[in-house]
């Protein structure tokens, strides 16, 4: 799994725009939206929010895949255009927006990596940021043990 994400996050860096902005939300260090990711200037060499960024362009990128594949095949059965495979491009940021599963798994993987790129154990702050942050009905401890596991997998 470690190899996958290395992979893919590889992959999403080649494939993103990269924006040094204040133009964020007051809490956030950076944001990912599709491929375009905005990250404060202030945090221009942390290499553990550009991983963390770049793991959900991967996540953009992987999903958008699957989605538009799974669409073409729907139109394909249905005898429609494929124009609507286009429409997989959304999946990611609406699976993100409505279902706070895939946000939790989207966040963990997500802040697992970063955990990758700093000398000390930030597991507690980024757990308290999980159950904080992202409207999920979790606690800090619970975040805890999904960054574990995911560190671990
Ligand atoms: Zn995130």
């Amino acid at each position: 799994m470690v190899l996958l994400t290395k992979v893919l996050v590889a992959l999403a860096r080649a494939l993103q725009v990269t924006i040094y902005t204040d133009k964020l939300p007051p809490a956030a260090g950076g944001a990912a939206n599709a491929f375009v990711v905005r990250i404060r200037p202030k945090y221009r060499g942390d290499a553990g929010i550009h991983a963390h960024e770049a793991v959900h362009v991967a996540q953009f990128w992987a999903v958008s895949a699957l989605a538009c594949v799974a669409l073409s095949v729907a139109c394909h059965l249905a005898q429609q255009p494929p124009v609507y495979a286009v429409l997989g491009f959304a999946t990611h940021s609406l699976l993100y927006a409505l279902v706070p599963a895939y946000r939790l798994w989207a966040e963990v993987q997500a802040y697992s990596e970063q955990l990758r790129h700093y000398p000390d154990d930030r597991t507690e702050l980024f757990a308290e940021y999980i159950a904080q942050g992202y409207r999920l009905d979790i606690s800090p401890a619970q975040a805890t043990d999904q960054l574990r596991r995911a560190s671990n997998a």
